[in-house]
């Protein structure tokens, strides 16, 4: 498309598989979508170690990474790149503090968890990150361009 390039930010957001387990992704989506943000590529999957290892690969010498491995391969993700302006920042914010227990109230984190083992939610935290982390998720050809026909709910 011809949006500029501050339009057009990405992020990776994951929908963990406890979420997954507890009916949670249509309350994840709706979130992006009121905001504004456009999802531009999205699947289900069951993530294995080499990729778990690739997307953490920060944390591979923390304590808890082998209880961080367990729960994220508990059960199937849905991992989506949402578009937009601001997105990382703003997604960010909307997740909420990593340590669910000190999650805002509004966030993500802070209205569906209580525990930083079950904290329902990923998303990527600097444009870098971003885009290491959907080459990590996402072949190419699975991220789908797209402009709404009416442009009024667009920037
Ligand atoms: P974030 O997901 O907010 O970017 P980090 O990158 O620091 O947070 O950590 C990645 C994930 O590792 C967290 O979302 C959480 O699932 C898990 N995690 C982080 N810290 C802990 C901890 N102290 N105990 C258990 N799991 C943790
Ligand atoms: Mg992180």
């Amino acid at each position: 498309g011809s949006a500029p390039p501050e339009l057009r930010e990405q992020t990776l957001v994951l929908v963990k598989p406890d979420a997954v387990q507890r009916r949670l992704v249509g309350d994840v989506i709706r979130r992006f979508e009121r905001r504004g943000f456009k999802l531009v590529a999205m699947k289900l999957l069951q993530a294995d170690r080499g990729l778990l290892d690739k997307h953490y690969q920060q944390l591979r010498q923390k304590p808890f990474y082998p209880a961080l491995l367990s729960y994220m391969t508990s059960g199937p993700l849905v991992a989506m790149v949402w578009e937009g302006y601001n997105v990382v920042r703003s997604s960010r914010a909307m997740v909420g503090d990593t340590n669910s227990a000190q999650a805002a109230a509004g966030t993500i984190r802070g209205d569906f968890s209580m525990h930083v083992s079950r904290n329902v939610v990923h998303a990527s935290d600097s444009v870098e990150t971003a885009l290491q982390e959907i080459g990590f998720w996402f072949q190419r050809d699975e991220l789908v361009a797209w402009e709404s026909s009416d442009r009024d709910y667009t920037y």
